[in-house]
């Protein structure tokens, strides 16, 4: 790991990609909490205009950028009305990596959602940043790649997603040995289960994107509350926890935990199993990640395990959630498989949100566009080739969709 930054060497520039979702206005939240130690440098968002007028008049960032340029110009127009006129504002997608790589930026929040992450995540990787990654998307698209950037950029990566952000916090630093040299035989990643985890199962192709969208636990964008909904969101997790701890799915357990109050766990070899717990609140990883390896305060209310009571435990059920098979077997395949897995269930959840086709649909066009393209090995490609996987994937994926609702 490189070296520790803190807050004694004055403040810490954070680039805030995905600045207006859900993860990226938690991170503002949680970076608003302590302004002698960090300094918003940079937002970044695709078209949402308003909120990222709001957020550059809270936390007058020095850069903002918008990946789609008619926003940016909007953008710009609207500062310039309101009199906010010291953000300068960029526009497109290049923006968006340029200002993940700024010299005078330490740490970068990776928070857009899906493949259009990527490069600027990668960028924040080879320019050595502190990465704090919730945007698993372009990870389990990239991984070795990825990785490789990450080590010979001299990156720190941390994870933000509240499963892997738990099991990070529940091994010794040397883990990237893997997980035979630190003695952990398993990890166990915990799901909820999602809105419909009870629902009959003749019900669920019903279901509306409203219904999906409302996660018992979690407050979160669309896409990934889709995600939960099919658990495919578990499926990616397992995917992403294999990069990140160096380790095959075999030694990846999924376990069912509705309360979502232990975000995941570690089962040592001396039977020892560590767990990390707190209240569904994703400012307490993105704290964790923020003050690594200090503690700060996150705005999380503290965890109150009486009120909790008890601790459920199931099995996660393939059967009911065909999304996490296909995504077990993908990880397990390799190569291109993660990629087309990927791509497939963007280009389906978006056709689903748009009620173009059924929930239920959506592990149907990810199970055919998967069957469709032929497992390709991926040691020694470049980004532009994983990528040309990833627009090849959608094409035949849209094609599906067709197929399905005819
Ligand atoms: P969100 O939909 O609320 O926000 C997405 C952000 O990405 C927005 O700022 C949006 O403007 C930006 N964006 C979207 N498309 C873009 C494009 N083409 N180019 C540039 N920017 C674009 O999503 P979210 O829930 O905050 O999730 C963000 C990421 O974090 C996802 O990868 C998700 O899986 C992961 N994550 C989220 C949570 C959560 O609680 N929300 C938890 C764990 C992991
Ligand atoms: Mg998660």
């Amino acid at each position: 790991m490189s070296s520790v930054r803190t807050s004694r060497d004055g403040p810490i520039g954070v680039t805030v990609l995905g600045a207006t979702g859900s993860i990226g206005t938690s991170t503002l939240d949680v970076l608003a909490r302590h302004p002698e130690r960090f300094q918003v440098v940079a937002l970044t968002a695709n078209r949402d205009l308003q909120g990222m007028a709001r957020l550059c008049r809270e936390h007058h960032p020095r850069y903002a950028a918008m990946a789609d340029p008619d926003s940016a110009e909007r953008l710009r127009l609207a500062l310039r009305a309101s009199g906010d006129t010291e953000v300068e504002v960029l526009a497109g997608a290049a923006a968006l990596e340029q200002l993940a790589a700024l010299p005078e930026v330490d740490y970068v929040m990776a928070a857009i959602v899906g493949a259009a992450g990527l490069r600027p995540t990668l960028a924040a990787a080879r320019a050595g940043k502190r990465v704090l990654l919730a945007n698993k998307e372009a990870l389990v698209m990239t991984g070795a790649l990825f990785m490789d950037e990450v080590r010979r950029g001299g990156a720190v990566l941390l994870p933000i997603d509240s499963e892997h952000n738990a099991v990070f916090q529940c091994l010794p630093p040397r883990y990237s040995a893997g997980l035979d040299e630190i003695g952990v035989d398993r990890i166990l990643l915990t799901a909820s289960g999602g809105p419909f985890r009870t629902l009959p199962a003749e019900q669920l192709h019903e279901v509306t994107p409203a219904q999906a969208c409302a996660h018992p636990n979690w407050d979160m964008g669309r896409k990934i509350s889709v995600d939960s909904a099919t658990m495919m969101n578990k499926g990616l997790e397992l995917i992403e926890a294999c990069w990140l701890f160096a380790t095959d799915p075999s030694r990846v357990q999924i376990l069912v935990h509705p309360q979502s109050v232990i975000h995941s766990l570690v089962q040592y070899r001396d039977g020892s199993v560590l767990a990390q717990l707190g209240n569904p609140d994703m400012r307490t990883p993105i704290a964790h990640a923020l003050a690594w390896p200090e503690r700060m305060d996150s705005g999380a209310a503290a965890l109150d395990l009486l009120a909790v009571g008890k601790l459920d435990f199931r099995p996660a059920e393939p059967a009911r959630f065909p999304c996490l098979s296909l995504a077990y077997d993908a990880a397990a395949e390799g190569g291109i498989c993660p990629i087309v897995l990927n791509a497939a269930n963007e280009v389906a959840v978006a056709a689903f949100l748009e009620r173009r086709i059924p929930i239920t649909d959506i592990a149907v066009v990810v199970g055919r566009t998967l069957q469709q393209i032929p497992g390709e090995r991926v040691e020694g490609w470049e980004v532009g080739q994983l990528l040309d996987v990833d627009r090849w994937a959608r094409a035949i994926a849209e094609q599906n969709l067709t197929r399905s609702v005819g």
